[in-house]
């Protein structure tokens, strides 16, 4: 008997089972908005002037490609952190924060997670209901039991805040929240500054460990104001984990750069903490690959690359908006007869669009435009050429 005789099939990735499904079809017209990339206008994923810049550089210099530190490019990880907490920030000239460079926002949460399991082997964790499909499992294997807290209202396409607080209230104390910081994924939902407020205060009361998940940085109203759920816990005094990651604000999704940022009550504390960080990152890959890193430790700091990515990724931003403005102009002007000016009022590259999977599904079938079964459309998938059909047919299946 073959040793792998007993291996069950695991299921399908519902949102790659989508993408081999929009491959597979013929019809000339198709969109596809279930993917999770930004698509410029011409429909195809960015490669920023600045990004071109510094790899011409990096190039020209033909660095040696020796191992990186366990933590990763220093330049890089300060650079991390300036961009998150600002670079005045109090935590960062009291040394109080470790910052390690991760494969993507999902090596930092697979990091964060380990090192967390080490901590409190005996926590939950808590994610918001509706959230990224990848945080459930990924905390699960880490060894965690996973809840929900209620977070998405349907009925006013907002947050169920009070939900939310008692939810948060009646975890077990010292649970782990994970908080998507800005452009809510799936829902482009966000909390207000107000809310936010309340959120910390629970947290503070129940003795949690905020987990904040930054995957979109720059893609909601700008760097400083999309960080502010990072600096009002900057401020709370707590100890808490950022996620960071550029697959989207840098267009580079393929080179895996994200980043680990946990907030100590000291610089000593700090010390200790990135001892056992390191040893996590040793024993699952030794250490992080260069390209990626050193390209946006690059950008970041020289001050005409910044400026141009700064330029580069305001202008994915204003698209963004254009593409919601244009789609509840739209819809009304083909007359759908529901207001969607919540779309509008979204945050980020997702949309909820309040599709039913019976209305995605005609979507599909009748139109060819694919978007997930639970109604989340990518709206930077959508551009001035696909807008019209895409609104049409929407209206169409209502
Ligand atoms: N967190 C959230 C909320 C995400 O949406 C994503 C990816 N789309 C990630 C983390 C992971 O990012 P990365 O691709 O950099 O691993």
């Amino acid at each position: 008997m073959s040793l792998f005789s007993a291996v069950e099939m695991a299921p399908r990735d519902p949102i790659l089972g989508l993408n081999e499904a929009f491959n597979a079809d013929t019809r000339p017209g198709k969109v596809n908005l279930g993917v999770g990339v930004y698509y410029n206008e011409e429909g195809r994923i960015p490669l920023l002037r600045a990004v071109i810049e510094a790899e011409k550089a990096r190039l020209a210099a033909q660095s040696p490609r020796g191992y990186l530190p366990i933590e990763g490019i220093a330049a890089y990880d300060s650079a991390v952190q300036k961009l998150l907490f600002g670079a005045d920030s109090a935590l960062l000239a009291e040394g109080r924060v470790v910052t390690t460079q991760s494969l993507g926002g999902t090596g930092a949460l697979k990091t964060g997670a380990d090192f967390l399991k080490r901590l409190l082997p005996d926590a939950v964790v808590a994610i918001s209901n509706p959230s990224w499909e990848n945080h459930r499992a990924l905390f699960e294997s880490a060894g965690f039991p996973v809840q929900n807290y209620s977070y998405y209202d349907a009925a006013s396409q907002g947050v169920n805040l009070t939900g939310m607080l008692a939810d948060l209230r009646a975890l077990p104390a010292r649970s782990i929240i994970v908080l998507h910081a800005c452009c809510h994924n799936p829902t482009g939902v966000d909390l207000s500054s107000s809310d936010w407020q309340q959120v910390l205060e629970v947290v503070r009361e129940r003795n949690h460990v905020p987990f904040l998940d930054i995957a979109y940085q720059g893609f909601g109203d700008g760097i400083a104001e999309d960080a502010e759920a990072v600096r009002l816990f900057a401020d709370s005094g707590l100890q808490f984990f950022v996620s960071s990651s550029f697959s989207k604000s840098f267009s580079l999704y393929g080179e895996r750069v994200g980043a680990l940022s946990i907030v100590t009550a000291s610089k000593e504390e700090a010390g200790r903490v990135l001892s056992q960080v390191k040893r996590v990152i040793r024993t699952n890959y030794s250490n992080p690959p260069t390209h990626g890193a050193s390209v946006v430790a690059a950008v970041l700091n020289s001050p005409e690359l910044r400026a141009l990515w700064e330029e580069e990724l305001g202008e994915m931003r204003q698209r963004i908006r254009a593409l919601r403005n244009g789609m509840v102009e739209q819809l009304a002007a083909h007359g759908a007869k529901r207001d969607f000016g919540f779309v509008a009022r979204q945050r980020g590259m997702f949309s909820y669009s309040g599709l039913t999977s019976e209305q995605v599904e005609r979507l599909k079938n009748e139109f060819g435009i694919y978007a997930v079964g639970t109604g989340r459309i990518c709206v930077a998938a959508l551009n001035s050429k696909n807008l019209e059909v895409v609104t049409r047919a929407i209206v169409e299946v209502l």
